[in-house]
């Protein structure tokens, strides 16, 4: 028994550093590699596929058939169904640790108004979001990371996700069971401002947490003559909109970003009749849990309140279970270091840049939350554009030529994540071991 011990030990003394050699220098080659012609074209008619047929969250069946076509022809073992129709795939040894990246699939309930041969061919539907780029890029990393598989030392774990776009995907996939025993989480979006080849991020929180409210202030309807007879619930609904924005303006910490928008006003039909109730909606932001706490409970103190003031009955909905509130992105600090250092040999260190947070939110912070996790923000303006469209435009449009630098960074994320976390106890303990038997 200590023979085999001793060879055990001494193998792993021996295998490290000539793995890691080994290891290194394929990692360097991801985005050349990422490049290649035929990869390229493969990840740009994934693409396209995905952008003709969007499909909304939850509903993305022939998004996820594509996906496990892909990985079937790649030979990737995976789960399915997971959070309806979630990927889960898997490359490598099968072995700790486990690193996760991650792919949205789901589109968007809008026309798309750009004209080009690959334009949606779902009317209603658009991917305004870039999520059609995130699955072709996941899947060039799946085929780069198989390519390489014989130097991984662990475990990638591909995870496809639905419903980012409100639907808290992320939050089933957990409860799922996606992220068991995985060490750390990457994920990508797309941006359309910045040039192809960079990338941006930050440590500690990146985006807000948000939520949706909606609330109906109910008064009297009748003659728009006669208002002494009705109870006016436009009036009423005004005066909570505007109260809404004294919680940011005079109850926030300025330094303490947040925002509530009202962005839905419905009532009335008629010049001439004030309408029984207005239904109003919005969204709300902050970068910090409770402030995003106290928020929701002022939202609906002062809705509530202030449509007595007028008279009227107001109920307010979170919608907690179909739009879940998304917690704050953070950005693990450790992983910052890993990012810069694997985008800085892949793109050059000036090609990695540091960013401000954003008011945006990500159902990304999900898994954040539970594990280690690192968001970044990948290049993809349009060259001959001068002016950007934003995500969530219908004419938004992005580089394809972007796609082999997601798909790099994913795979470079990854395999130098299982290269640089190998369980490095055990050989120190090994060692300590191996001194006492000698
Ligand atoms: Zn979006
Ligand atoms: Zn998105």
């Amino acid at each position: 028994m200590a023979w085999v011990y001793l060879i055990f030990i001494l193998n792993l003394f021996f295998q490290i550093p000539h793995l890691s050699n080994s290891l290194e220098r394929k990692d360097e080659n991801f985005l050349s590699y990422a490049k290649k012609e035929e990869l390229v074209e493969w990840m740009v008619g994934v693409r396209r596929k995905i952008h003709e047929n969007p499909e909304l969250g939850y509903e993305e069946f022939e998004t996820s058939k594509l996906i496990r076509t892909e990985l079937d022809k790649m030979g990737i073992s995976y789960k399915h169904p997971i959070a309806i129709t979630g990927v889960v795939g898997y490359i490598g040894s099968g072995n700790p640790p486990f690193v996760a990246i991650r792919a949205d699939m789901d589109a968007l309930p809008m026309q798309e108004s750009v004209e080009w041969e690959h334009k949606s061919k779902n009317p209603g539907k658009m991917h305004a979001c870039g999520h059609d780029a995130h699955v072709a890029m996941l899947l060039g990393a799946a085929k780069i990371l198989q390519d390489h598989r014989d130097g991984l030392q662990g475990t990638v774990v591909l995870v496809f996700q639905p419903a980012e776009e409100g639907g808290g995907g992320a939050k089933k996939m957990i409860d799922a069971g996606a992220l068991e025993s995985v060490d750390a989480i990457f994920g990508l979006h797309v941006s359309p401002s910045m040039p192809v080849g960079t990338v941006a991020s930050r440590p500690g929180p990146l985006l807000a947490a948000s939520g949706f409210f909606e609330a109906v202030i109910s008064g009297k309807g009748g003659h728009a003559a006669i208002p002494q007879h009705s109870i006016d619930p436009i009036l009423a609904a005004s005066n909570v909109i505007v109260s809404l924005q004294h919680l940011v303006s005079r109850e926030a910490d300025p330094l303490d970003s947040q925002v509530v928008t009202v962005a839905k006003f419905q009532g009335g039909g008629a010049f001439n009749v004030i309408p029984d109730s207005v239904t109003i909606a919005g969204t709300f932001r902050a970068f910090s849990k409770d402030s995003f706490m106290q928020l929701k409970q002022r939202i609906e103190e002062v809705i509530i309140g202030q449509a007595a003031v007028q008279r009227c009955n107001a109920t307010v909905h979170f919608f907690a279970d179909t739009k879940p509130f998304f917690p704050v992105t953070v950005n693990s600090k450790d992983l910052h270091e890993h990012f810069r250092n694997v985008a800085g040999d892949n793109l050059g260190v000036s090609n990695v840049k540091d960013m401000q947070p954003l008011m945006g939110s990500e159902d990304f912070s999900f898994y954040s939350e539970v594990i280690p996790g690192y968001f970044f923000f990948l290049g993809t303006q349009v060259e001959s554009d001068g002016k950007v469209e934003s995500v969530h435009s219908p004419y938004f449009t992005l580089n394809e030529n972007a796609l082999p630098y997601g798909a790099a960074m994913h795979a470079s994320l990854a395999a130098r994540y299982l290269l640089e976390h190998q369980p490095q106890v055990q050989l120190s303990q090994g060692q300590g071991k191996l001194h006492d038997e000698l």
